[in-house]
């Protein structure tokens, strides 16, 4: 019943939100270590869902490639879902493709994936192309972020997600290799690493330069569901630390899986936020972890509770993030494409009505 009050409630409250920079300095100052009233409640993983494509006339697979429809469906996540930022792009594989992967545009509920592996036999002759942010798709996900800066950027943060190095790495070179050679060939995979760590750097600057308000890195393939945490430590976590460097504004971590063996190193990478999964089930010991100068964020089950339950199994999650002291409230990964709006919709009625509960 409860939900139901906040689902009548909900967009009128939104509405009155959206007239002012609100909603976007909520999200910013937490990042800036200020207090903020709320705890923001927003996506930092792919958020289209088949509801909201229908519900925008942005479908994938077009709006991977049209910059419009791109800015279009991410907006339609704040319009109708109330997530508090907008988001694009809806894959992982625009910069492996601008580096030299083929790819399959995948269909409306079955998102892009990479096809070829042009450095499967030898690294030789990889390198950042001189034209990097011409290739591929990466001038539509710059276009859209300077549309969405028009359109929606005094109201709302941009966030863009972008493949992390390890994530280029895999797909340069194939999942099996990049695990062999964790092994058998550091001194290889880590040179890999280095070529998709610069392409991740003068992408994300790039980014930065359109109007994106937060860079995240997502990079699955690093987390030791994969990838044997010595081996994180001593490829991955320098790289990290390289691109933390060498990027202005704020830059968040999207780590899937067990991400707790890594927790440590990762806090100390340069990174303004961390993403976590729901695999990371003590949010107190990790939030005590990655100290105050670090925001983690997440952990609402997007494969179990975002897709398969109800709005009130939702609701008890965002409690259960809002208790154990969460610092930006969000989907633990992407959010599959048959995910209903309601079921979104509860994350952010849930932690309004905490916020109500909590100054009565
Ligand atoms: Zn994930």
């Amino acid at each position: 019943m409860r939900i139901q009050w906040w689902q009548d409630n909900y967009l009128g409250l939104n509405g009155k939100d959206l007239h002012n920079k609100f909603l976007r300095n909520n999200l910013t100052d937490v990042f800036n270590g200020k207090t903020t009233s709320k705890i923001p409640a927003v996506s930092f993983t792919q958020t289209a869902t088949i509801e909201l494509m229908k519900k925008s006339g942005s479908y994938w697979p077009e709006s991977h490639s049209d910059p419009e429809k791109m800015a279009l469906l991410a907006i339609e996540g704040n319009r109708t879902v109330g997530f508090e930022a907008v988001r694009i792009p809806y894959c992982l594989t625009v910069l492996s493709e601008a580096t030299g992967c083929e790819v399959n545009m995948g269909t409306a509920d079955r998102q892009p994936s990479v096809i070829s592996h042009p450095a499967e036999s030898t690294i030789e002759g990889i390198k950042v192309p001189h034209d990097l942010l011409e290739r591929g798709r990466i001038p539509v996900v710059l276009e859209s972020t300077a549309f969405l800066k028009e359109k929606v950027g005094e109201e709302l943060p941009i966030i863009v997600g972008i493949e992390g190095p390890a994530v280029v790495a895999s797909n340069l070179t194939g999942v099996r290799n990049y695990l062999v050679w964790s092994i058998t060939s550091p001194d290889k995979l880590t040179e890999l690493i280095r070529i998709a760590t610069d392409a991740c750097i003068e992408y994300a600057n790039s980014l930065f330069n359109q109007g994106a308000d937060i860079v995240v890195l997502a990079d699955g393939v690093a987390s030791p569901d994969l990838l044997p945490p010595s081996a994180f430590e001593n490829i991955m976590v320098p790289e990290y630390r390289r691109f933390c460097r060498n990027v202005k504004g704020i830059k968040v971590m999207h780590m899937c899986g067990n991400a707790n063996p890594i927790l440590h190193p990762l806090a100390e990478c340069g990174f303004n936020g961390i993403s976590v999964e729901e695999k990371v089930k003590n949010l107190a010991g990790a939030r005590a972890i990655l100290g105050s100068g670090v925001k983690l964020i997440g952990n609402i089950s997007a494969a179990g509770t975002l897709l398969l339950g109800s709005p009130d199994d939702v609701r008890s999650e965002v409690i259960r993030c809002l208790e154990e002291g969460i610092d930006v409230l969000a989907p633990g990964c992407g959010v599959a494409p048959h995910t209903s709006t309601e079921n979104l919709r509860a994350i952010i009625w849930a932690r309004d009505e905490y916020y109500l509960h909590m100054t009565r």
